[in-house]
């Protein structure tokens, strides 16, 4: 690992933010931070933090010696200074001379001392950072340092390496006693550059932010010349199936097998999204004869364990031809590590007298041989964490096997963490949305309805992907709802190119729990004389297609076990016919009966089969132009036509899909059909 440290981009950097005020001292502590911050092998996700003491003037304007530290949780890779606030240093070291102080106190007297009142909570390691005397403190999670210090024979490898230029200080949960503990190492030994947390991280320390933070790449450095010194082949693979299943089959398996009934809710479900991830980094670590020994064996650095648990769910490989055998297997092994989750729970939670509530058992990180692992979270974001920690993971028992064998803490310390209210509470409040945790599919979703329904779900809390034939349309609407919803280009005339539209989903998510099957078009003709080609070109789109669809998502559904949803726009066509429509009509009409044989046929499995019949909105089909046309025909205002039903009101792409969304949450309901069309007797269901 090479510094990154460049003069010129400092002092850019301490000019750019002097014309905001921020003194010198705090503009370089945000330069190196973000050097940290942005490698993945130093720190990830809100891992890790930074210190400097300096002088600022506090609310009333009189100068003060105080700690600027990273907030908790604050990404390094983009802080900014408010993202560093500003502590009384003196405060926070009158607290040495404390024997113990519980959580609450801390997190108090903590925020007590910042400057400004409204800062965010400052760092949980706070004060480690105000005991040592340097200037510049850092502090990571380095991968090659828990390569290092992962080891039960972790302190002979320390003093071979850095000799006695690091402290070592031993395992403590994070908080008042780690601060303590590590005071009193540096004390004795006030010459060291730095400091070795067991089993967590290292600290290094300078005058100056160069100093400090070039110290840490040496370090780790250090470290990583003592890996290259290990074995080559670190793990010897176990025997693999000829031919694997492939992802897109086994995801939906492992979605269904690791999710929870709502008992609250008769019909609910907890999801979770899922994150694929394969290299050859990964398949050596999964593919392992002995991956059950050393994946089994504990979190790489303590803030890991709220985010992949304790453990990852090791599954069997998949073979090709053989799912049915994969299914029962990985339901069997995910029933197995929700019980082993339970009982960790109770056994430690009695060292509590029982004062912690459990979190869900459901495993965070899944691990398959042949494939690769998957991360799981309730959010898509969630999903992608896990994926990434626990690839830092992999690497670090990687290089901890090269050298030796990999060793966590103790089943209590990881519980004590998990369970620790400010670790926790770096998650932050967290608002359970409707459809948390669920994957919806939508097609036609590049503009009007669809691109409607796309949004309103996602707003909603589900994962969305985006069909649409014209894909740079699906594209733009997806990047319109944000970084994690999918865009997809699908023909839904094509089985071949909606199985594949299918498949993506699952390969970016882990499956399908809803299905809005939009996608159509309005061709017109006299019935008497239309052209049978016309004719079955609308059937094709506006029935065939549906089913098709409706088809690759049951599959899907099938495979996860959880239920589903089945939504199809079927129009007021479907019901009441206009003249010269029959083309479009007919087809709407098969496919309103198409979603009742879905609900009919697949109502014991939880699958629900719903439509929206709407009218006069403008969509694709409802161009402008047509609107002008139209209107100018029966002598009539825009508005006067688009709103000319029962309410006078123009029904939106909007109005249809919070139906589309209201059918979606309504888990008692199937086989219904909504209507969205201001108010038509003509069209009304009887
Ligand atoms: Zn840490």
């Amino acid at each position: 690992m090479r510094s990154r440290f460049v003069d010129r981009d400092a002092a850019a950097m301490v000019n750019r933010y002097a014309e905001a005020g921020v003194n010198s001292d705090l503009a370089l502590r945000v330069y190196t931070t973000r050097l940290i911050g942005q490698d993945p092998k130093l720190v990830l996700h809100g891992g890790g933090n930074t210190s400097v003491k300096t002088r600022l003037r506090d609310l009333l304007g009189e100068e003060t010696e105080v700690l600027c530290v990273k907030g908790s949780g604050r990404d390094m890779a983009q802080i900014e200074p408010s993202g560093l606030p500003a502590l009384r240093l003196d405060g926070l070291c009158k607290l040495r001379a404390f024997e113990a102080l519980a959580d609450e106190e801390l997190v108090r007297i903590q925020r007590a001392n910042l400057l400004d009142p409204m800062a965010p909570n400052p760092s949980v390691e706070t004060l480690l950072h105000a005991f040592i005397p340097h200037k510049f403190v850092d502090h990571s999670h380095s991968t090659a340092i828990l390569s290092l210090i992962d080891q039960p024979n972790a302190s002979e490898l320390c003093a071979e390496v850095y000799q006695d230029r690091l402290g070592i200080v031993p395992y403590v949960l994070p908080g008042f006693g780690l601060a303590k503990k590590s005071a009193a190492v540096f004390d004795a030994g006030p010459k060291v550059e730095g400091l070795i947390l067991s089993k967590h991280g290292i600290f290094t320390f300078g005058a100056t932010a160069r100093e400090s933070y070039e110290r840490m790449i040496e370090m780790v450095s250090l470290a990583e010349a003592r890996m290259k010194r290990g074995r080559r082949a670190v793990f010897a693979t176990a025997q693999l199936p000829q031919r694997l299943a492939p992802l897109a089959e086994v995801a939906p398996i492992l979605r269904g097998a690791c999710s929870l009934k709502d008992f609250t809710v008769e019909g609910a479900w907890r999801r979770l999204i899922f994150e694929f991830r394969s290299d050859p980094a990964i398949l050596d670590f999964v593919n392992g004869a002995e991956v059950a020994r050393y994946s089994q064996a504990g979190v790489v650095t303590p803030d890991h364990t709220i985010r992949t648990k304790n453990w990852p769910l090791v599954v069997a490989a998949p073979v090709d031809g053989k799912i049915a055998d994969f299914k029962n297997a990985a339901q069997a092994a995910a029933q197995t590590f929700m019980a082993n989750y339970k009982k960790y729970f109770e056994r430690n939670n009695a060292r509590f007298n029982g004062a912690k509530q459990s979190l869900d058992p459901l495993p965070r990180v899944i691990l398959v041989p042949g494939l690769g692992l998957f991360g799981l979270g309730r959010a898509k974001k969630e999903a992608c964490v896990a994926a990434d920690l626990a690839e830092a993971g992999i690497e670090t028992i990687t290089g901890a096997e090269s050298i030796g064998r990999f060793e966590s803490i103790s089943e209590f310390e990881m519980f004590e963490c998990e369970y620790w209210p400010l670790e926790q509470a770096r998650l932050g409040t967290r608002v359970e949305q409707p459809l948390g945790g669920q994957i919806a599919v939508i097609t036609g979703a590049g503009s009007g309805i669809g691109a409607a329904t796309a949004k309103a779900f996602a707003s909603a809390g589900a994962e969305v992907a985006l069909l649409d034939i014209d894909g740079n349309a699906a594209e733009a609407r997806a990047r319109e709802i944000g970084d994690t919803a999918l865009a997809v280009t699908c023909d839904v005339r094509e089985t071949k190119s909606v199985g594949a539209a299918f498949d993506k989903v699952v390969e970016a998510f882990g499956g399908v729990d809803i299905v809005v099957s939009n996608a159509g078009a309005a061709w017109q003709g006299r019935i008497g004389e239309v052209d049978e080609a016309l004719l079955r070109k609308s059937f094709e789109l506006n029935f065939f297609a549906h089913q098709r669809v409706a088809q690759a998502a049951v599959k899907v559904m099938l495979a996860q076990g959880t239920g589903g949803c089945l939504l199809f726009n079927v129009s007021k066509q479907a019901i009441n016919p206009g003249p010269n429509f029959g083309p479009y009509g007919l087809p709407k009409a098969a496919t309103l009966f198409l979603m009742r044989q879905y609900a009919l046929d697949y109502g014991a499995e939880g699958i629900r089969a719903n439509a929206v019949n709407a009218d006069r909105v403008r969509s694709g089909l409802m161009t402008d132009e047509f609107v002008a046309e139209r209107s100018k025909a029966r002598g009539l205002s825009e508005k006067e036509y688009m709103s000319g039903n029962l309410l006078g009101r123009e029904v939106t792409a909007e109005d249809v899909a919070q139906a589309f969304l209201a059918q979606a949450l309504a888990l008692k309901t199937t086989a219904d059909v909504t209507t969205v069309d201001g108010g038509n007797i003509a069209a009304a269901l009887r």
